[in-house]
Parts: C-alpha cells; structure tokens; sequence
C-alpha cells in the first residue's frame, strides 16, 4: 500500500478553503473570553463543527455543553455559531446566564426571514437536513408554521393550510445545486411561493463548492478537511463527486488512507469552513513525505467578508 501511495505529486488547492467570516469571529469571540475571563467559559454545543477548533479550545478552558441546564446560574456562555431559537434565548434569561451570542450573522438573517415571513401568516418551508443545530434554531422562531423539507420527493405530500400563503428558507450550508432542486419542486407545488431576498445559501458555502468544483475536474482525488458533523464538509465532498472524482472527508491526517492515493498524481485539496488552515497544511505535508510534491492553487473567488465582534468582547 505505501508503496502504491509513494510517488510525486502534485497538490491542487482549492481556493477559497477553510474558515469563513462567521467561524473566524466565533472562534475568537471563545478566545477573546477565555483570554480576560478565569475558566470555565460555557459554550453550548460545539462553537463551530470542527473537533481540531473544539478541542483546543477545552484545552483553554472552554467547557461544552448541550443544553443550558448543565450551565451554572449566572455563568457565561456562550452560543454557537449555528444559531438558537428563542426558546434557548428564553431559557438563558430565566437562568440569569450571562450570553454571549457567537451566532453567524447570515444565520440571523434567515432568522429574521422566518420570523417575517411567519408574521404574515405564510407556512415556512426550510430546506435543510433534520438534526443540524442550524436547522432547530430556525424552526424554533416559528415552530407551529414552520416545516422542513430535505428532497425534492418530500414535496408531494405537503400540507398546508392555504396554498396562497407559503414561503421557502434554506439552511445556509447546503448545496447549491440540490437545495435549488428542492426550492422548484416547492415553486411548482406553489406557484405562489415567496423567497428569501437573497440566498440563504451564504457566501462561503457557496465559494467552497465553487472551487472544490474546478478543482475535482482536474485531480484523480479530492481530500476535503473537515469533521463529520460539518455540513459544509460534508457537501464540499459531495460536490467534487458529482464531478466523477472520488472525494474523502479528512478529520485529521491519520485518517488518510493510502489506498485512496494509489495511482493519484494529481490530489485536489479543499477544508470545509469550519476546518483550520492548520489541517491543509498537515495533510500536504503528510503527501510531501510521500514523494516530491508540487502544490498549485485554483481560486475561483477572493473573499473580503469580516463581521465585527458582539460588543461584550469587542474592546481589548
Ligand atoms: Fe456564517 Fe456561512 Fe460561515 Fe456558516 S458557513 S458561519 S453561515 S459564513
């Protein structure tokens, strides 16, 4: 196997990878606590899904829970980047925990959709997959008007009280190509379907599975950084398979598996937004101490998005 996997390569990186603006301003919110205040610092579910990240923060003293109740009274905490529903912000305040709200602000966005589209009395229908954190959060604004909806095949059998009244919200990690599919099938079911302003689909999701796109069609073998629970992972290796290539999602480099190297000379290389630069690096190193490696880079976007910090950490 070693033998097979031992050759020179050349290393195709996709571009953008790795952390987008959302996850940078989580992570550091973490930091930034950690930094001025004496552990533990509380966070509810993991700040971004990603175990490297997690794992270095509980290092620092970050302490993870699920839910509230394992949050002494008064202590910070502070909430993921996926978002809560109101009924979690409640919970905070009877508890008299002091949030801190790590929520990625193209999340709140889809918050603020639902909650106007459920005003005006629509039925909401959220693309998304059932489970994700992302998806409770957005469900739990308007929880009695709200449905979700994974593939095209669930819309048929849709109920809805008045068929003039309806909307659509996607998950903003999702792909591009099979949340469309989703949302046509809605708009043929309902002609009268309403959207979201502007895509729900945010800008790093949709910039990673662009350029892992071009870079699949070039490479024997995509590796895609990532943990398992990262929906945009996920999706950056669903999308370099659709191009024909076979793709694997990394979590750490000890998960490669020489076999899927045999024969690749040409190995695309992408990290799902909730991936550390860290891990591309290790991975290209780890190709590195299989033969000479040439590394290129295909970028297909340059991203120039930051949101500002919440102001309880905003000030050093
Ligand atoms: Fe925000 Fe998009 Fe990053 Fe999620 S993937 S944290 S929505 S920028």
């Amino acid at each position: 196997r070693w033998a097979a996997a031992a050759g020179d390569r050349r290393v195709l990186l996709a571009g953008p990878r790795s952390f987008c603006a959302g996850v940078e301003r989580a992570v550091e919110i973490v930091e930034r606590l950690l930094d001025r205040h004496e552990p533990p610092i509380y966070v509810r579910k993991q700040i971004v899904h990603n175990s490297r990240v997690v794992g270095e923060l509980e290092q620092r003293g970050a302490v993870f829970v699920d839910e509230l109740d394992e949050v002494p009274e008064n202590a910070t905490v502070v909430f993921s980047a996926h978002g809560v529903s109101p009924a979690v912000r409640e919970q905070a305040e009877r508890r008299r925990l002091d949030v801190v709200d790590a929520t990625c602000p193209l999340v709140s966005k889809v918050h603020g959709e639902a909650k106007r589209f459920a005003r005006d009395g629509n039925t909401v229908f959220l693309i998304g997959h059932a489970g994700h954190e992302e998806v409770e959060g957005t469900l739990g604004e308007a929880p009695e008007q709200t449905v979700l909806v994974e593939r095209p095949e669930d819309v048929a059998t849709l109920d809805v009280p008045d068929p003039d009244k309806v909307s659509y919200l996607m998950q903003t990690t999702l792909a591009l190509d099979e949340a469309e599919g989703v949302a046509d099938a809605l708009r043929e079911r309902f002609p009268a379907l309403r959207g979201p302003g502007s895509d729900d689909i945010c800008y790093a999701t949709t910039n990673r599975q662009d350029a892992v796109r071009v870079v699949a069609r070039e490479s024997d073998v995509v590796l895609v950084a990532g943990s398992p629970n990262s929906s945009n992972s996920r999706r950056l290796v669903e999308v370099a398979q659709r191009e024909g290539t076979p793709a694997h999602l990394v979590d750490n480099v000890d998960e490669i598996d020489l076999g899927w190297l045999a024969g690749a000379r040409t190995v695309g290389l992408s990290a799902g937004a909730s991936a550390p630069t860290v891990l591309v690096d290790e991975i290209v190193d780890a190709l590195a101490g299989l033969g000479a490696v040439e590394v290129a880079e295909r970028t297909t976007a340059t991203e120039t998005v930051n949101f500002s910090l919440p102001k309880e950490v905003r000030h050093r």
